[in-house]
């Protein structure tokens, strides 16, 4: 009998979502299970690290690993698939840009810990213990992986072969991606699996966005009762899908929700959040000082908003002293 291909899937600093979006695939699930011999799958399986290190080097066909960098344990398991891995593939927006725990690179560690461990009103800590590396109880010492100063796609620790961005990733796009791996019929290394053209270009939408947009007042989506025919930005909402790659099938415009960019930058922009705000600038229309600031102050976590999912590969990547 020809041995099955063998496939890792592996989640980091991860929802879950990005493992349940696999299960997502359905009856599609089965043919794939079929066609290879899943070995490691923390989420649905009980495969232990051992049983990875235990593999020779290049033995795991392709590796789908989710989530992002953020401490001393995701980083080991992240370079122990890829030593033993022929491919390894981005799964999700975390994995391929930090995704939306990324924001956490808009704090410092010292930040974070401070408020968890010591100044959230629900935290009682009369003793001020911060997580430790290493700490004795008992005579014994115990160990916990080491929490990182910031957020790391998975790029930026280890060598990736090919990105499927969203959050999570649409069936269609995973399916043709584990086939496209099976037939051997992958595009250059280093690909994304997805659309190259923006998100606008497909939007139902996309007919009622005038040439020049003018937006001379900023609404927020909660705010107002959206039109569900018409462009938001034409409606003075932010919407990024400007800025955004296709291939999510416009889930969120369909229930009439603005983009928030989970599929990260269109192919050769590299900060869609920069890329965003300078569209915007042209789109905001004043007739004075005054009124530009106004309308600039009605935007509400800028960075926030335009770096939901992609700040740790943006140019800015963390906040910085
Ligand atoms: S800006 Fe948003 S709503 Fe407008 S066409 Fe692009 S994706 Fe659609
Ligand atoms: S519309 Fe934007 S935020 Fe929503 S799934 Fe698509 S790319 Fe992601």
């Amino acid at each position: 009998m020809v041995a099955k291909p063998k496939v890792a899937i592996c989640w980091l600093g991860s929802c879950g979502g990005c493992d349940e979006a696999v299960v997502d695939l359905n009856e599609a699930i089965l043919q794939v299970t079929s066609a290879v011999d899943v070995i490691f799958w923390p989420v649905a399986l009980d495969f232990k690290y051992h049983h990875l290190e235990a593999l020779e080097k290049g033995e795991v066909a392709l590796s789908i690993i989710n989530g992002h960098i953020r401490n001393s344990e995701q980083e080991e398991v992240a370079k122990l698939l890829r030593e033993k891995s022929q491919l390894v593939l981005a799964f999700g927006a975390c994995a391929c840009f930090g995704g939306t725990p990324g924001m956490a690179n808009f704090r410092s560690k010292e930040d974070i810990f401070n408020w968890v461990y010591r100044d959230a009103p629900t935290v009682v800590n009369p003793k001020g213990n911060y997580p430790q590396p290493r700490s004795q109880a008992n005579g014994k010492e115990l160990t916990l992986p080491e929490f990182y100063e910031q957020v790391f796609a998975l790029n930026q620790v280890i060598d990736v072969d090919y990105y499927l961005p969203g959050c999570p990733p649409p069936p269609d796009l995973i399916a043709n991606a584990v086939n496209a791996v099976l037939e051997g019929k992958l595009p250059p290394k280093g690909s994304t699996l997805a659309p190259h053209k923006a998100l606008c270009d497909t939007c139902k939408r996309n007919e009622t966005k005038p040439d020049k947009i003018s937006i001379k007042d900023i609404k927020r989506i909660h705010e107002v009762e959206a039109s569900p025919d018409t462009c938001f930005l034409a409606q003075g909402i932010l919407c990024m899908g400007i800025a955004t790659r296709g291939g999510c099938g416009e889930s969120c415009i369909n229930i009439n929700m603005p983009c928030r960019g989970c599929f990260g930058p269109v192919e050769g922009v590299e900060d869609s959040g920069a890329k965003f705000i300078s569209a915007l600038a042209a789109m905001l229309d004043a007739e004075n000082d005054e009124e530009m600031k106004q309308l600039i102050d009605k935007l509400d976590d800028l960075a926030g908003y335009t770096y939901r999912f992609t700040l740790p590969v943006s140019l800015l990547q963390r906040k910085r002293a």
